[in-house]
């Protein structure tokens, strides 16, 4: 174990000599320093527990990367008490409750979540914790059976790595959801960006939005990822215009369009797609997603690239109601959130989450915790307290939660025509 550990650490020495050019060049040395440590640590503990904490598609990675490296996994170990006591590849999947019998564990987290893990890891007494990124920067993703195709396993990667590095001098915005339009082609049931609530469903005023993205990107130091969506994307005529803008921010590294497969676009709005930061991410709802043949055909003889998910299902997470739920309660809703650091802008204010932003907007709530690009000062600071990692919002109070707990409905099963 330790020679294996040696020759990785050797390897990556000579890799760090050759690497000093881009972002993404940085970022992988930034990781391959750490990696030497964590590998180091990590194979002087042969007799010890191993346990990855995370059963979704970073959990799917870690475990890929340890079973390629000749590796044991003990455990997975979960927050959604759904899964504990099931098997997942062949490891128990337990609860952390029952993580606590193992307090030596070397437990690698293996999710978004990693801030919220940690501090839970921390207070139950477990310190051998480590991130995943040594084991899966650099992972051939193409063999990784996970939920996600390769594609998308990539793009989450990248932001996974992104996020874990992310410098805390900076301020740097992993993702802000762009909000064009509360329109769409489909009437889902339970949409978790709320349009089926919207009476009077109504476009983004496209010099609001610009302005107001001037003064979001002109306050941070960097964007990850902007990801433009709506209702659908397609139905607004000046996304050209949007996505142009997003184009022209040098510290904005990577535009996504969500579309759920329904609008083949004219020529002049996938023109403007031809920027070699922009990704297509296509929904496939099956039947639903109708026109994603002929979108996909588009893209391909564009060369635009574009990324096809199939989803069947979706969490139960599109209910407005109030909880009256404790502050752990709170916490723990807000911690296994998978979109509690997706930053929303709409209609020119800044959200901290999807749920929030249409909930303020929709007027359905009656608690207010948005920043109002286009009239507050101190924008800087604002963003900053709004992004930063705390313990919930608000708005949790009045949400379902988005993590596996909750439970699943069926994706895009439709509204009866006329039905609000
Ligand atoms: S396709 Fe469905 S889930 Fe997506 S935005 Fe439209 S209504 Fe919502
Ligand atoms: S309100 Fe809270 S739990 Fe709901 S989506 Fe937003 S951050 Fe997540």
């Amino acid at each position: 174990m330790k020679q294996d550990a040696e020759k990785i650490v050797k390897e990556i020495d000579e890799k760090i000599e050759g690497e000093m050019e881009s972002r993404k060049a940085k970022l992988t040395i930034a990781v391959d320093k750490k990696i030497k440590d964590n590998y180091k640590k990590f194979c002087e503990e042969p007799d010890l527990k191993v346990v990855i904490f995370g059963t979704g598609n970073y959990g799917a990675m870690a475990l890929h990367a340890l079973r390629n490296m000749g590796q044991k996994v003990d455990y997975f170990c979960d927050n959604n008490k759904h899964n504990w006591g099931k098997h997942w590849k062949d490891c128990k999947i337990i609860s952390p409750d029952e993580l606590r019998k193992y307090p030596d564990a070397i437990v690698i987290i293996a999710s978004l979540h990693f801030q919220y893990m940690r501090k839970q890891l921390n207070e139950m007494g477990i310190s051998r914790i480590y991130d995943c990124d040594f084991l899966i920067y650099d992972l051939d993703l193409t063999k990784v059976e996970a939920f996600a195709p390769t594609g998308r396993l990539s793009a989450m990667r990248d932001l996974y790595m992104y996020s874990i590095h992310a410098k805390k001098n900076l301020l740097k915005i992993k993702t802000l959801d762009v909000v064009v339009t509360e329109k769409c082609s489909l009437r889902c049931l339970n949409c978790s960006n709320l349009m089926q609530y919207y009476k009077k469903p109504k476009d983004c005023s496209l010099k609001l939005l610009l302005d107001s993205l001037d003064k979001f990107m002109q306050n941070i130091d960097e964007l990850y990822e902007a990801r433009i969506l709506g209702g659908e994307p397609f139905i607004y005529k000046e996304l050209p215009s949007v996505v142009e803008k997003l184009a022209s921010y040098d510290n904005c590294s990577k535009i996504i369009i969500f579309t759920n497969g329904t609008i083949v676009p004219q020529e002049d709005m996938i023109d403007c797609l031809r920027d070699k930061n922009v990704i297509v991410m296509i929904s496939d709802y099956g039947e639903v997603s109708r026109n994603k043949g002929s979108l996909i055909k588009l893209l391909e003889d564009k060369q635009i690239p574009f990324v096809l998910e199939k989803i069947d299902t979706w969490q139960d997470c599109a209910k407005i109601k109030y909880r009256e739920r404790s502050k752990d309660e709170l916490k723990q809703i807000f911690g296994n959130c998978c979109v509690f650091d997706v930053l929303t802008l709409l209609h020119g204010k800044l959200y901290r989450c999807p749920f929030a932003a249409h909930t303020e907007n929709l007027d359905a709530i009656p608690t207010r915790e948005n920043i109002d690009l286009m009239k507050d000062v101190n924008l800087r600071d604002g963003i900053h307290k709004i992004s930063s990692y705390k313990d919930f919002i608000q708005a949790c109070n009045y949400c379902n939660g988005r993590d596996f707990n909750v439970g699943g409905v069926k994706a895009a099963e439709q509204l009866p025509a006329g039905s609000v």
